[in-house]
């Protein structure tokens, strides 16, 4: 899997999004398990428009992407690799 180096923290290891034509954001959000803040990473794709905010999203199934390296968020664009 490819690294963008100039990035730090779990955004890091999130794979190019340009064989898609897209980018990523990232989001903080409150972990579910512990509360604590974490930094996730939100698919922009063109034509793509995410219904939910990752911090309400209702969505647990993904939609897998680049041969099977990324699986994003049908319902935010967070990536749940
Ligand atoms: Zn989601």
């Amino acid at each position: 899997m490819r690294r963008n180096p100039a990035r730090t923290g779990p955004a890091a290891l999130l794979p190019h999004l340009s064989p898609l034509n897209g980018h990523w954001t990232t989001a903080t959000i409150a972990e579910d398990a512990t509360g604590q803040p974490v930094e996730i990473g939100i698919a922009l794709l063109p034509g793509i428009e995410w219904p939910y905010p990752p911090e309400t999203c209702p969505t647990s199934c993904g939609t897998w992407h680049l041969n099977g390296e990324l699986v994003i968020c049908e319902g935010c664009g967070a990536d749940g690799t």
